[in-house]
């Protein structure tokens, strides 16, 4: 049975795009763009109300119904960036430079640089600073067909500013088109208060910091940095704990620099996603596999630090895990706000196929968020909607700025 069957007669919809080419990403179609051709597309109350081949489109009003002409054009889901540190102050351009005229990260670091200069920025400015530099950000996203975008915290490192970033990130989603969901990763890094007494941090991240966090419902979900320079595999245990206790799903920053069993250990939880993973073994693969964990892969960051060690992406696909890309958008790793450059380098860097790297920003990012409503264009869905002026889904992989994108209705709202 197809999409098209319905049973009224006579159809009231908000809106009905026609004469459209429609890559679904519906894996019950195909397993590649779940393509739909010559099709036509209604939008009701914010949600897909009918899709299918324009032939097929029941008996609707014609008086009634606005109606716009896709004039043969794709529409795809719009993009999910599902791992983002958008909201943070500061720059660091200058640390960039110093690097590239040969000054060592440890030199820097003990200049005050690094994630410490990140996090006295971010503590120094307020709601409104934050606010309207991470808008920007957004806007970038927004621009070229992201619809719901993952905001995490992780540059305050106390409760008052873990609390504040977060704050910010719900205001955005208040107060932008863009769907936002946030994560708290307070388990971002070490404050350098808290230098030789990382125990003491972890104790501070799972008991205040998360109980303010939570009971202003600030967080959808709670992240960590499992790695030699963040937080050990059991200090993160201590963090998942806590979250499930409060019943928020869990994600992690695994397997990044080396293998500390992360992705074990948030597979364990049953959670939502494991994120780098270039150090991933087929351990670890197997673990996500049974616990339907998403692979996050980030691409921005592995390149932006010349990383030569690959993901596992034969394993990943072997077991069946699903892939997701994200901009992993943040100061030092991965300054780069476009979700198409990421998809770009999926193909190039991961040789991932284009209809790959789609799924990765579509369907499978939604899943890394816990979202079964996007990254699919279905009756039922969310109206979630990029217009492209492209001849193939393909071309999103492959060409770069160029802006393809028409139009974006999110909700089902044009704005
Ligand atoms: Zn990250």
């Amino acid at each position: 049975m197809t999409q098209s069957k319905v049973s009224h007669s006579q159809n009231e919809w908000d809106l009905l795009i026609t004469d459209a080419n429609i890559a679904t990403m519906d894996n019950s179609i195909d397993q590649a763009y779940g393509t739909i051709e010559n099709a036509a597309l209604a939008i009701k109350d914010g949600y897909i109300a009918w899709l299918g081949k324009q032939t097929d489109l029941p008996a609707f009003d014609v008086f009634a119904t606005p109606t716009i002409s896709a004039k043969g054009q794709w529409l795809t889901p719009g993009l999910i960036d599902c791992h983002t540190h958008l909201v943070f102050a500061g720059s660091r351009a200058e640390e960039f430079e110093q690097r590239l005229q040969g000054v060592s990260y440890e030199q820097i670091a003990a200049q005050g640089g690094g994630i410490a200069s990140t996090v006295r920025a971010t503590r120094e400015a307020d709601h409104e600073t934050l606010f309207v530099l991470a808008k920007d950000r957004l806007n970038a996203l927004y621009s070229e067909g992201v619809s719901t975008v993952e905001i995490k915290s992780g540059y305050g490192l106390d409760c008052e500013n873990e609390i504040k970033i977060l704050e910010v990130a719900r205001l955005l989603g208040e107060n932008h088109p863009v769907d936002v969901k946030t994560t708290f990763l307070g388990a971002h890094a070490l404050p350098l208060e808290y230098q030789g007494r990382s125990d003491e941090y972890i104790e501070l991240v799972c008991t205040d910091m998360l109980e303010q966090v939570v009971s202003a419902d600030l967080a959808d979900a709670v992240d960590a940095f499992c790695e030699n320079v963040g937080f050990s595999n059991e200090q993160t245990r201590r963090v998942f704990n806590a979250a499930k206790k409060h019943n928020l799903p869990v994600k992690c920053h695994a397997e990044q620099l080396s293998n500390q069993q992360g992705a074990q250990l948030v597979a364990e939880f049953k959670g939502l996603s494991a994120d780098h993973i270039e150090y991933l073994d087929e351990a670890g693969v197997k673990a996500m596999a049974d616990a339907g964990t998403v692979a996050v892969l980030l691409p921005g960051a592995f390149y932006f630090l010349r990383e030569t060690k690959q993901p596992p992406i034969s394993l990943l696909k072997q077991y069946n895990v699903p892939i997701a890309i994200s901009t992993d958008f943040n100061p030092g790793t991965s300054p780069l706000c476009s979700l198409q450059l990421m998809m770009n380098m999926g193909c190039t860097l991961f040789r991932l196929t284009p209809a790959e790297t789609l799924a990765a920003v579509t369907r499978h990012a939604a899943m890394a968020l816990g979202l079964a409503d996007r990254g699919m264009l279905k009756v039922g869905m969310r109206a979630d909607i990029a217009h492209w002026q492209i001849s193939h889904p393909a071309q999103l992989s492959y060409q770069l700025g160029v802006n393809k994108l028409l139009n974006l209705w999110i909700l089902g709202r044009l704005n």
